[in-house]
């Protein structure tokens, strides 16, 4: 493990913890004499898909960064938006401790994160995924999103009562008054 600071190639290890997911190490360069922190990592087994055709292929973080990503261009998303999903849905996947997925819940989860974050993500995406070959059925899933939408809009203010004009003239003419 190199410095960061000054690329030396040795230091030594001043602290170690175990956090989450593996262990935590404090460094000091025997160089430059700077700390730096190192995260050590149980690497997962690698986990299948279960393809349609029964076919099983390795999990592919790119190629999920990449469906997302096309679902997700050129919408209005914060940078990393779409990798933390990628993140997510990963560590979910993961959690479920099983060797073999079967696409279909792959599909589901990214349906369900892009739903949450993107409607017209969500949208890109499922038409892709879902096959929509019925208008109908492309229609009653907009239809859904558009009415849980305008539930959580808030309804218009009331309006702000207008001065009558007789007020108005007051106001001007001991404005005025005040000036001279
Ligand atoms: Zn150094």
């Amino acid at each position: 493990m190199e410095c960061p600071h000054c690329g030396y190639h040795d230091s030594k290890v001043i602290d170690s913890r175990d956090v989450n997911d593996g262990i935590r190490r404090r460094r000091q360069c025997l160089s430059c004499h700077k700390r730096f922190t190192t995260y050590e990592r149980l690497q997962p087994a690698s986990l299948f898909v279960i393809k349609k055709d029964q076919r099983r292929e390795e999990l592919d973080r790119h190629k999920l960064l990449n469906g997302l990503r096309k679902a997700c261009e050129k919408r209005p998303l914060p940078t990393g938006t779409v990798d933390k999903l990628a993140d997510d849905i990963e560590a979910q996947l993961y959690r479920l401790g099983r060797t073999e997925i079967p696409g279909k819940i792959i599909g589901d989860m990214v349906m369900e994160g892009l739903k949450n974050l993107d409607h017209i993500a969500y949208i890109r995406f499922a038409s892709v995924y879902r096959d929509f070959t019925d208008i109908t059925v492309l229609k009653r899933e907009v239809d859904t999103l558009a009415s849980s939408q305008t539930e959580a809009t808030s309804p218009p203010s009331a309006q702000l009562p207008l001065l009558p004009d007789e007020n108005m003239k007051e106001v001007t003419s001991s404005h005025q008054r005040n000036r001279r």
